[in-house]
């Protein structure tokens, strides 16, 4: 018979940190706020995480890869990334531009996602190694779902190049 954990014995719940870790891999990010994006008759239902920058992570400048102290400027953009028990997800990224002493203006480098990705690095893969599996990696574009969401607006180079 399986126990189920009581108040008295159970660990602690997750903290915002340890969860973001635990789903995560969003590195030098922590999770802001966290929600529901609108149903619509074509669109399934979809969870939104903010991704905020930590202060404390060592920035690097995508062009040289030097670390970078002084922040450009900071945009919000749309991520997509793996879906959480099969709910499509969508991050809500501030990105940030580096004021780079050697290039100028660059977006900072980030381990999980490509300079103009839309997607993340990990969902790339999983994408890519789908569609290696179909035997579709010799067609220009390829149609893909994970969590019900389709992935025909990537072009197999774009996936593969990450
Ligand atoms: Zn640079």
């Amino acid at each position: 018979m399986k126990t189920i954990p009581t108040a008295d014995n159970s660990p602690p719940p997750l903290t915002r940190a340890e969860l973001a870790e635990l789903l995560g891999g969003w590195k030098g990010y922590e999770l802001g706020t966290v929600g529901r994006l609108p149903v619509d008759g074509e669109r399934p239902e979809e969870v939104w995480l903010e991704l905020l920058p930590r202060l404390d992570r060592t920035k690097r400048c995508s062009g040289c890869q030097q670390c970078v102290e002084a922040v450009h400027d900071t945009e919000e953009r749309w991520i997509r990334d793996l879906p959480l028990l099969g709910t499509p997800v969508q991050l809500l990224v501030h990105r940030c531009r580096l004021a780079c002493p050697r290039c100028g203006p660059k977006l900072e480098h980030l381990d999980w996602l490509g300079r103009y990705q839309r997607v993340t690095r990990r969902l790339a893969e999983s994408v890519a190694r789908l569609a290696r599996g179909c035997h579709s990696n010799t067609l220009p574009t390829t149609s893909v779902y994970i969590g019900a969401v389709s992935y025909t607006h990537l072009t197999l180079p774009t996936i593969y190049s990450v």
